[in-house]
């Protein structure tokens, strides 16, 4: 009975103030969690994990073995889409990564390259920089990938020794810079020979993956793919 009542409740509380979709702003249904339907169908995905020479595995040709690199989303710039991206960094909607993350993933693990991934590991931040932030947009991403691609992230292997400035206004030297020698591999042993995909949010000259995939390429003879949300 109490159940029932609390069932009632809810429905009442939710005419009041419907969950509204986090892409468009219209009224979810009750059978909808964070995007309508229709934004879940419309959203601008890239085919990249379709094609060797797309543009964001060509970012790493010539400068580090990536096995695989594909970023998710394709948008233009007032993009309904973007702002999710913008939520998941600024705002704290962790939610925008781990739903995302996983429509991603499923799409990966009909691949047949994704399906030898072992860890999912997102970039990671340094632990000063986690505790005022609250949180890592990347490990988001990287528990909705986990869900979709059924394999385990892991955010205790690869981890940042030095806590780096922003990289929004360097240049792309500056960027290669700043971020050498930050990352470290801890008990190299559990990478060894394994399939290691590296999520991050945003893939802009991919200077910091490449940093982290070469960490523990060197550390372990790993094999690295990435997967990025969009690419800037
Ligand atoms: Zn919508």
């Amino acid at each position: 009975m109490i159940h029932k009542i609390s069932e009632y409740w809810n429905d009442f509380i939710s005419l009041l103030y419907p969950d509204t979709c986090k892409a468009c702003g219209n009224a979810l249904l009750k059978t909808e969690h964070y995007l309508c339907t229709k934004c879940r169908l419309d959203i601008p995905t890239s085919d990249y994990w379709l094609h060797k020479d797309n543009p964001v595995n060509q970012i790493f040709w010539g400068r580090t073995p990536i096995e695989f690199a594909s970023a998710f989303l394709l948008f233009s710039k007032g993009s309904r889409y973007r702002k999710l991206i913008h939520h998941l960094k600024y705002k704290g909607d962790k939610d925008a990564g781990i739903v995302l993350g996983e429509l991603y993933g499923k799409t990966l693990a009909n691949q047949s390259l994704y399906k030898s991934i072992d860890y999912i590991i997102p970039v990671p931040l340094h632990p000063k920089k986690l505790k005022k932030r609250g949180y890592n947009q990347s490990d988001c991403i990287a528990k909705g990938l986990s869900k979709g691609i059924g394999a385990p992230y892991r955010t205790d292997i690869l981890i940042r020794t030095v806590n780096t400035q922003t990289q929004t206004k360097k240049t792309k030297e500056e960027r290669w810079n700043n971020v050498s020698g930050v990352f470290a591999v801890n008990n190299p042993e559990q990478l060894e020979g394994k399939h290691v995909l590296i999520v991050d949010d945003v893939i802009t000259t991919g200077a910091t993956i490449e940093h982290c995939a070469l960490t523990m390429i060197n550390a372990s003879r790993c094999i690295v793919s990435v997967a990025c949300l969009a690419r800037a």
